[in-house]
């Protein structure tokens, strides 16, 4: 029998979990660990609240997870509460699918007014990430800023431009949804550093922005490179900048715009106490397409200001990283002896959640070669429990996870399919701990 350790319970672990049972058959106990009571990662926190088909992926990691060989370890971080040296005493293998959960600093100045905040801190507020449920945006003034030009800075134009009907359905927080109701925001500024050729958005997602009930999208057609040269991009790319493209004839008759603002370079931050304005250089491309400062100037009026420009992994003690990109240093998912990473925390934050399939895949093979099917002798999650309880640590299992979800369906309003509980003690309490 083989003991494995996957530290994170999002989308990469439950892939290489899947992958590991397929090889192994009966001959692997697999101890899933979470730093939070609720398993799924960002499929949780992460993707829109708006999204419900695409939040549903989680079924079919809910059957990973109730198979008797695969067991939830919620409430349990790894570098707090337990080490990755310890774990690796007690397992044959440790894979790593800790994500991405940090932003990326918006590294200008005045980034730290208040008022700006990174994509992890915002998505995860109104997705109910217990880190970031206390935010509490500014969405007091008539202008807000969107920085980036991937699917993280659509989906936060597109939440802070619906209305309460559009988010019917939802599992939005109750919280965010009252503050998103009562928000004084009209323009969504959405910047790029580079042109509408260069977008990192796919097809869906932008065409969405064209059905919205109370806003409308809108770019100025003189950014955009002329027409034959989009026979060039890929299909999907082709897509995307064909509704950047319609976007310029759709009527602007309603209370909210998202303005794509290109070739835009936000360079300073301003305001007194809090934020009031950003200050945006204009830019070029160079021949092979890098942005470049003009030197020309202007202000964006905003109270709030979103970096939706990457993430990164928090390091963990003793474990290799590389600062530069922000992931554990790993080749092909191999840290060393007996570690592993795989998802985010392994390849940096890109791609989408099938993404990671192929990769939990490509390093369960490599677990497996390493660690045949007969052999072992390690202690596993025996001693895994033993360490936890002399710790005082009382880990949360996957059915004391499906009595939180069901507490959550019970209190959801009406039309959601829960009302998240967004702090670590409302979720244990839940269990009558
Ligand atoms: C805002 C946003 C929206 C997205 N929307 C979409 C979308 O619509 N469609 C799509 O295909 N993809 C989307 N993605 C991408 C998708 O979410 C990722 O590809 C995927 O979640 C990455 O999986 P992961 O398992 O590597 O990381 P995560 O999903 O982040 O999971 C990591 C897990 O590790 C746990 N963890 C972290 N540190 C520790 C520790 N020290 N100890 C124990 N546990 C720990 C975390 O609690 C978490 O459960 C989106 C991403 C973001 C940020």
């Amino acid at each position: 029998m083989r003991h494995v350790a996957i530290v994170g319970s999002g989308p990469a672990g439950y892939y290489t979990a899947e992958a590991l049972q397929k090889l192994y058959g009966d001959e692997v106990q697999i101890d899933m660990i979470d730093r939070l009571p609720v398993p799924y990662g960002l499929i949780r926190s992460g993707v829109a609240p708006d999204h419900q088909s695409i939040k549903a992926v989680y079924k079919r990691y809910e059957k990973v997870a109730l198979t008797p060989n695969v067991r939830f370890v919620g409430n349990v971080g790894i570098g707090p509460d337990v080490g990755v040296e310890e774990l690796k005493e007690l397992y044959d293998a440790v894979i790593l699918a800790t994500g991405a959960p940090n932003d990326r600093p918006l590294d200008i100045p005045g980034a730290d007014l208040a008022g700006v905040v990174g994509s992890a801190a915002f998505v995860g507020w109104y997705n109910g990430h217990p880190d970031f449920a206390g935010l509490d945006p500014p969405l007091d003034s008539a202008g807000a800023a969107v920085i980036g030009n991937g699917n993280v800075a659509l989906d936060v134009a597109r939440i802070l431009a619906k209305t309460r009907a559009e988010f019917a359905g939802s599992d939005i927080v109750g919280r965010a949804l009252e503050a998103l109701e009562a928000s004084a925001i009209r323009t969504i500024h959405v910047l790029g550093r580079r042109g509408p050729h260069q977008i990192a958005m796919t097809p869906k997602e932008l065409g969405e922005l064209a059905h919205l009930e109370a806003a409308v999208p809108r770019v100025d057609l003189a950014d955009f490179p002329p027409e034959a040269d989009d026979a060039l991009l890929e299909p999907g790319m082709r897509k995307s900048v064909t509704h950047l493209r319609d976007f310029a004839s759709l009527p602007g008759d309603k209370a909210k715009v998202i303005d794509f603002d290109f070739f835009a370079m936000p360079v300073r931050v301003e305001g007194e106490g809090r934020v009031e304005r950003l200050i945006v250089e204009r830019t070029r491309l160079t021949e092979d397409l890098r942005s470049v400062g003009t030197g020309e100037t202007y202000a964006v009026e905003c109270g709030l200001v979103v970096s939706c420009i990457g993430y990164q992994t928090p390091p963990i003690e003793g474990v290799p990283y590389e600062h530069g990109r922000g992931r554990f240093a790993n080749a092909e998912g191999v840290i060393g002896d007996g570690l592993y990473c795989v998802g985010w925390a392994r390849r940096g934050p890109t791609g989408t959640i099938g993404t990671n399939r192929p990769d939990g895949f490509e390093v369960a093979d490599k677990v497996f070669a390493a660690f045949p099917p007969k052999g072992g002798g390690k202690a596993g999650g025996a001693g895994l429990d033993t360490l936890l309880h002399a710790r005082g640590v009382e880990p949360v299992a996957f059915r004391d996870w499906q009595r939180i979800e069901a507490a959550e369906a019970a209190r959801a309003r009406e039309g959601s399919p829960r009302e998240k509980f967004t702090s670590i003690a409302e979720m244990i309490a839940a269990l009558g701990r």
